[in-house]
């Protein structure tokens, strides 16, 4: 198929942010154009501001003219945003408050956080190769509700004089619902196990995560649900993190959760993530942030953004033909040695963001 004629044309918002951002972003552009034009993809990429960037331009983490792009694109990259600069703004003003803001704006109301060993980088984890060799964990986090956003919150002053800090953690039966069925088929898509995580022992709002949870559970018969508490499934993650295929948990549980599965994999340059909403375009990002004690220079894996791309090929457009031959890409471009600082170890070809770059590129001509 030639590339003047792509079969389809896929209008993708760029949010590179801040630090490292623009370097990683490089290289997950060219990698999708690459990829895109032996199987008719045709990009459309429009950059837009968001975090310590659009502060700089507009005082504003999240300017509403970002948000009309995104919400007018088929899917939205992101790199990641924040830095020393702005971490002392009021919170309103801050990079993370633009982050909530895009995900509430486009409804994206469920996160999937794949943490996999590579066979490569087993030597990379901090735990036992017994341990984590074989790991292959997905996250589903509820990210819209729960104490992020429940009301009432706010530090409130007492009749006494004394501040109050409260947040409220609260979900009703349609938002745990929704994020149930996403978590259940993207088990079903996987090993068939799902893990609901909750704290049912001592709070109201998780007995009734987990009475939902038990009652989908009816409907999906091919999936074995299970469901542990919040602090046994940390313990468990370090313990045997391979008795996990795919985790369910709330908003607070699965931010914490899904950094701790995250960190099984030894480094936080190799993950994705990707954020769906019921139709709107999706959100695809590396977990990690801004790193900007490395940025400018050179020294960022690209890898986390080009598999965030890989995610949005497959979750986000529906091409997972795409998708196979980025996460391809990346496993040989591993086997033939090629390792940015983080990810490291002896006997390996020491390389920067671009050159691991380069790589890729190759290997995908
Ligand atoms: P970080 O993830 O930016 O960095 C943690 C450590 O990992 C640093 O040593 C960094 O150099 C390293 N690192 C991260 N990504 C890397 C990569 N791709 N290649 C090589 N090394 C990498 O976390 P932090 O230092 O806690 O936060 C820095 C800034 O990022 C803060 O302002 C924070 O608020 C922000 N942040 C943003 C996001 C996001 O955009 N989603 C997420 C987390 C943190």
């Amino acid at each position: 198929m030639s590339n003047s004629s792509p079969r389809k044309q896929y209008r993708i918002t760029l949010l590179p942010g801040d630090g490292i951002g623009s370097e990683i972003m490089a290289v997950a552009v060219a990698v999708l154009k690459q990829v895109g034009e032996p199987l008719g993809i045709g990009f459309e990429f429009q950059e837009a501001l968001m975090g310590g960037a659009a502060i700089d331009a507009t005082g504003n983490p999240l300017p509403e003219a970002t948000l009309e792009t995104c919400r007018n694109s088929d899917a939205v990259l992101l790199a990641a945003i924040g830095g020393y600069k702005w971490d002392t703004l009021p919170r309103h003003q801050r990079p993370e408050t633009g982050l909530l803001g895009l995900r509430a704006g486009l409804g994206l109301f469920a996160n999937l956080r794949p943490a996999k060993i590579l066979p490569q980088l087993v030597e990379a984890s901090s735990l036992k190769r017994e341990v984590v060799e074989g790991v292959d964990i997905m996250v589903v986090r509820e990210l819209t509700g729960g104490i992020y956003f429940g009301q009432p919150k706010g530090i409130f002053t007492t009749e006494t004089g004394e501040q109050r800090g409260v947040n409220t953690m609260v979900y009703s039966e349609s938002e745990i619902d929704r994020i149930g069925r996403v978590a259940f088929e993207t088990a079903r898509k996987r090993g068939g196990k799902l893990c609901s995580v909750d704290k049912a022992n001592v709070l109201d709002v998780s007995q009734l995560w987990r009475d939902r949870m038990t009652q989908m559970a009816t409907e999906y018969p091919d999936i074995e649900l299970s469901h542990l508490y919040v602090d046994n499934a940390a313990m468990q993650l370090i313990r045997a993190p391979k008795q996990f295929d795919t985790i369910v948990t709330g908003n607070l549980f699965g931010d914490i959760l899904s950094d701790a599965a995250a960190m099984l994999t030894g480094s936080i340059g190799m993950l994705p993530s990707a954020s769906l909403g019921a139709s709107n375009p999706g959100l695809f990002e590396p977990v990690h942030g801004s790193a900007p004690d490395i940025a400018g220079q050179d020294k960022a894996n690209p890898i986390a953004q080009v598999l965030s791309a890989a995610m949005m090929m497959r979750y986000g457009l529906d091409e997972p033909e795409a998708a196979n031959r980025i996460e391809a890409a990346v496993m040989q471009v591993l086997d033939a040695g090629y390792r940015t600082g983080d990810i490291m170890s002896e006997g390996m070809k020491l390389v920067g963001c671009q050159e691991m770059g380069a790589a890729l590129l190759q290997v995908l001509s």
